[in-house]
């Protein structure tokens, strides 16, 4: 627990809602949803999590990391996977604790860790050249095991772990996920583990869950989002799922915050779960039918920009895929004195010219390692087919 959440953890509309709902009174002050009937979903519902996801989440993620969970104290609701990780950081990072982040990272980790008062300390995935011939995957990038275990400390506070990666698309093996649970474990560290596209993963890989790994549950945040599970980010509904010594923290920083998410959207998403429920591992499930079509845009994409000349990297998971630009430096022209990254040059160049959008690499790496990885740019494959030419799908 950050010392900013000292005496502020109580709060009236949490100890109402909850004693209205155990005695089933009228509530004439705020109307509240949690029976989740039709009517009802214009209403507040409960403030940690509309009972009907939390329910659903709990049964699911039961079955996930074989273990039982207590809806109302394991699993919290947030306003997308982004606010889950806000409050992480926000929960448990106080002035000079320091926060591991594995490059590449979704960029928000590096500002949220910096408004917590947190220090990000940076740890890179170092690509190997693949074996003769072969094009390069997002499994060649690799954490050095020494590296990594020269970053913890008694300062570091927690690691986050986005696997499968954005913007790499790698996911992370049983051997890598061992590597760092043993070193959280060792120095009693927290694992914030970003697990949005859990549910994109290629080549029939599995997406391991580091929270079932010895000694990681009770000191793991899993975050999700039905934005990605579902492809339909902007209903901007997520969730947190983790020990109660921690999500107790996690509630006292939403109450304090955002306190409520939207009930319908939470509604539609319970029902999605309820359905993939009972769909689970069946052929006609979502999350059996989405990789394999994300799969097929994923290989299409891929030999194009072979074919443009582009070096594509193959990512095992999520729908991003980087491609070595270098081939074309002589087609942007250089700006001298300038330290923006060659990839944000090229990026820019391409969408006014070629009216391509993507994203460069550089952008997820820390201030002083962007110059060290800047000739990959990162396209985005979930809606290839809809968006032919133009248009950033991000
Ligand atoms: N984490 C990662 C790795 C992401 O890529 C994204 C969205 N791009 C988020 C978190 C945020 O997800 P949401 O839209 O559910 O807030």
């Amino acid at each position: 627990q950050s010392r900013r959440l000292e005496g502020v953890d109580k709060n009236i509309w949490v100890e109402f809602v909850k004693l209205a709902a155990t005695y089933s009174t009228v509530n004439l002050g705020q109307v509240t949803a949690l029976s989740g009937e039709n009517h009802m979903l214009h209403q507040y519902t409960r403030a940690f999590g509309h009972p009907p996801l939390v329910k659903i989440l709990a049964q699911l993620f039961e079955k996930l990391l074989g273990q039982e969970l207590d809806p109302m104290t394991n699993v919290m609701v947030t306003v997308g996977a982004y606010q889950a990780l806000f409050c992480c950081f926000q929960a448990f990072v106080d002035e000079g604790d320091e926060v591991i982040i594995i490059e590449p990272f979704f960029d928000c980790y590096e500002q949220m860790v910096t408004m917590a008062g947190g220090t990000p300390v940076f740890v890179p995935l170092r690509p190997k050249a693949p074996e003769n011939g072969k094009m390069m995957s997002s499994a060649d990038w690799k954490l050095d095991s020494a590296e990594l275990a020269s970053k913890f400390n008694e300062r570091t506070k927690a690691i986050v772990l986005n696997s499968p990666n954005n913007p790499l698309g790698k996911v992370f093996s049983r051997g890598e996920l061992e590597l760092i649970a043993d070193l959280c474990v060792k120095h009693d560290v927290l694992c914030i583990s970003d697990e949005v596209y859990e549910w994109l993963v290629y080549d029939g890989k599995e997406h391991i869950r580091i929270a079932s790994l010895p000694g990681m549950w009770d000191r793991t945040v899993i975050i999700g989002s039905a934005g990605k599970t579902f492809s339909a980010t902007g209903w901007k509904v997520g969730w947190t799922v983790g020990p109660n010594r921690l999500l107790q923290h996690i509630r006292t920083v939403h109450q304090n915050s955002v306190y409520h998410c939207a009930t319908a959207a939470q509604e539609a998403v319970a029902q999605g779960f309820q359905r993939e429920l009972m769909l689970y591992g069946k052929p006609d499930s979502y999350f059996v039918q989405l990789p394999k079509e994300l799969q097929k845009k994923r290989d299409w994409l891929v030999q194009s920009l072979d074919a443009a000349g582009m070096k594509p990297i193959i990512p095992e998971g999520t729908y991003f895929l980087l491609a070595d630009i270098s081939n074309f430096k002589s087609d942007v022209p250089d700006v001298p004195n300038s330290d923006e990254p060659y990839d944000s040059r090229f990026a820019k160049w391409m969408v006014k010219n070629k009216g391509l959008a993507a994203i460069p690499l550089s952008a997820f790496y820390c201030g002083a390692h962007k110059n060290n990885y800047s000739h990959f740019i990162r396209f985005c494959f979930v809606r290839l087919g809809v968006i032919i030419r133009g248009g950033l799908v991000v």
